[in-house]
This record gives C-alpha cells, sequence and structure tokens, in this order.
C-alpha cells in the first residue's frame, strides 16, 4: 500500500539525519502512520533511542518497548524507517538483518552523505526505498517505481 508523507514530515526527517550527520554519525527515524482503505498516511516522525556509530546503529530492547506504548497510545503502525549512510545509500547486511518493521509492503529508505545532500526536493531522487517482499526479504524499488507505487509526497 503506497505511504503518503508531507512535506513537512520530510522536513524533520532530514533535520534529524543531518543532526546526527553533525555528530559523524547515522541517523535513524521512523515513520509513524495511520492505514486507511488507501494509502498509510505517515502522521508523526519518530526518533527511537538508539546507539549510533558513523556505520551502524543499535536499538536497545527498552527503546522498542518505548516505541510499542508510543505505537499502542496514538493506534499508529511504522510505515517506513528512514535512515542516513556517510556515504552511498545501500541496504547493508546489518540492515537486512535488523529491521525495525518486518510486515508485507514496509519500506526502508536510505539517504547517502548523512543527509547533507538532500532537501525535500531531492529527497525522492537521493533515497534508496526498499520494501519488505512477501518472500520476507528487503528488495530495492527501482526509483521509477517509487512515486507511482510506494511513496508519495503531499
Ligand atoms: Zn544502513
Amino acid at each position: 500500500m503506497i505511504v503518503l508523507c508531507n512535506v513537512n514530515a520530510i522536513d524533520t526527517t532530514l533535520a534529524h539525519l543531518r543532526e546526527a550527520g553533525s555528530r559523524n554519525c547515522e541517523g535513524i527515524v521512523l515513520w509513524l502512520g495511520r492505514r486507511t482503505p488507501s494509502a498509510i498516511h505517515v502522521e508523526a516522525v519518530y526518533r527511537p533511542a538508539h546507539v549510533a556509530r558513523e556505520d551502524m546503529f543499535h536499538i536497545p530492547p527498552a527503546s522498542m518497548t518505548a516505541l510499542q506504548a508510543e505505537l499502542r497510545q496514538r493506534r499508529l503502525m511504522v510505515a517506513a524507517q528512514v535512515h542516513s549512510h556517510p556515504l552511498e545509500a545501500f541496504h547493508s547486511r546489518a540492515d537486512d538483518q535488523w529491521a525495525i518493521i518486518r510486515h508485507e509492503g514496509a519500506l526502508s529508505l536510505v539517504i547517502p552523505y548523512f543527509a547533507s545532500q538532500t532537501t525535500t526536493g531531492t529527497f525522492l531522487k537521493d533515497a534508496k526505498v526498499y520494501q519488505f517482499s512477501a518472500n520476507a526479504k528487503w528488495t530495492e524499488v527501482p526509483s521509477k517505481e517509487v512515486s507511482s507505487s510506494w511513496l508519495q509526497i503531499k
């Protein structure tokens, strides 16, 4: 199901990723969304408490528990995870193994260069987008299919 995200949420996401990048760390945010019959609407940008280095991040169990409470309380789901890389964007083996979300159609976005080169206008072009496929693998979405089928910015 397509994920709809507004420009403000993109702005907030980029600000978090750049802030982490200014400390030479990968940044990670989760897009919390609400499912309607036709789309998943992103309603909040959530930064989980995590441990980050230049090339990895880790979300400890207490942070996952806090996330679950937030989701229950606000009746939201995790629509996508978005993280930054110091250089090129790709899904590393660690990214494949670690994933906060594993439902079919879930999105994982990777933003290159600690988001320092990315604006709301170039977000869809710069992001590498992966979807969790029916056979339980993270599969890259070809860039020309992103905005038609997976993610639109409103
Ligand atoms: Zn990564």
